[in-house]
């Protein structure tokens, strides 16, 4: 099963044969939206809207704990996350589409981990973007004929606001790519609930670093923002026509070297809340 998560512009699918929905409650509270489950390209998929339908949920206001641990007790083994960033780079045009394979932090109000509570479990995110299903995206941006760069950092910023002028520049002085308010806590819980991870950035506006174009405004990136959501469903659909059947990356195992603590101390409150995440390290490790 692959989930998709479409973000600004992107409330639903249209290509998508809906067989059902359904409205989770979690241990980490409500989603942002029901899932909507169907078939697309003759794949099972999991959609939901990060925002919610009607665009009501802030970034910060986002459950992404419960958002990603509903697509992991649906079944999904794969993520496809769509959003919509700023450009932080010249050559990365309003409606380019950008596949990051890095993320830098600047978010401080979100819960972000399926951990603590008595659990403790350190996963490595130093790849935190699967290659396999990137490199699907990319074929699939291809394909849509979108103009597309592959790899790239992605700064995760706090919003609601856009930068200041000073953060801009601060932030292209680190040499990042792409700047957007959700993507790092998606790619953080995806590794720890061990399912591949991977997003399209879509490119709306150039921040506000760029001297001959205009600050990015709400109003301005809201055309842009329609445009790509077309091309974004394009390429989801190939995105999931491309992905092979089987893995060959390491990302459905990335708990095996992570958790730290025996399980037999961990309070039963706290892996009753976990049963979907550990379940396949519970039984590889035997426990
Ligand atoms: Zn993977």
């Amino acid at each position: 099963m692959i989930g998709i998560i479409g973000g600004s512009g992107l409330y639903r699918m249209e290509a998508l044969r809906v067989l059902r929905e359904e409205r989770l409650t979690t241990p980490f509270g409500e989603p942002s939206d029901a899932y909507i489950l169907g078939e697309l390209e003759g794949r099972e998929v999991v959609f939901l809207s990060r925002h919610g339908q009607g665009h009501t949920i802030l970034p910060t206001e986002i459950n992404f704990r419960a958002n990603l641990w509903g697509l992991k007790t649906l079944g999904c083994d794969r993520v496809v996350s769509v959003s919509a960033v700023g450009s932080m780079k010249d050559h990365l045009r309003p409606t380019d589409v950008v596949l990051p394979d890095q993320f830098v932090d600047r978010t401080r109000h979100r819960p972000d981990t399926f951990f603590g509570r008595g659990i403790a479990a350190h996963v490595s995110l130093a790849h935190p973007v699967c290659p396999e299903l990137q490199a699907a995206a990319y074929r699939a941006c291809a394909s849509a004929g979108a103009r597309v760069h592959r790899g790239g950092t992605y700064l995760c910023m706090e919003g609601p606001q856009f930068s200041t002028r000073a953060e801009s520049f601060l932030y292209r002085s680190w040499g990042v790519d792409v700047i957007g308010m959700t993507n790092l806590q998606e790619a953080r819980l995806s590794r720890e609930a061990e399912m591949c991870y991977a997003t399209l950035a879509m490119v709306t506006d150039y921040d506000c670093w760029h001297e001959e174009e205009e600050n990015v405004t709400t109003a301005a990136i809201l055309e842009v923002i329609a445009a790509n959501a077309r091309l974004s469903q394009e390429i989801l659909r190939e995105t999931v026509k491309a992905l092979p059947r089987e893995h060959a990356c390491a990302c459905a195992t990335a708990l095996d070297a992570a958790v730290v603590t025996r399980l037999d101390r961990v309070p039963p409150e706290t892996l009753e809340a976990l049963v979907p995440i550990l379940k396949e390290y519970r039984r590889r490790q035997g426990l």
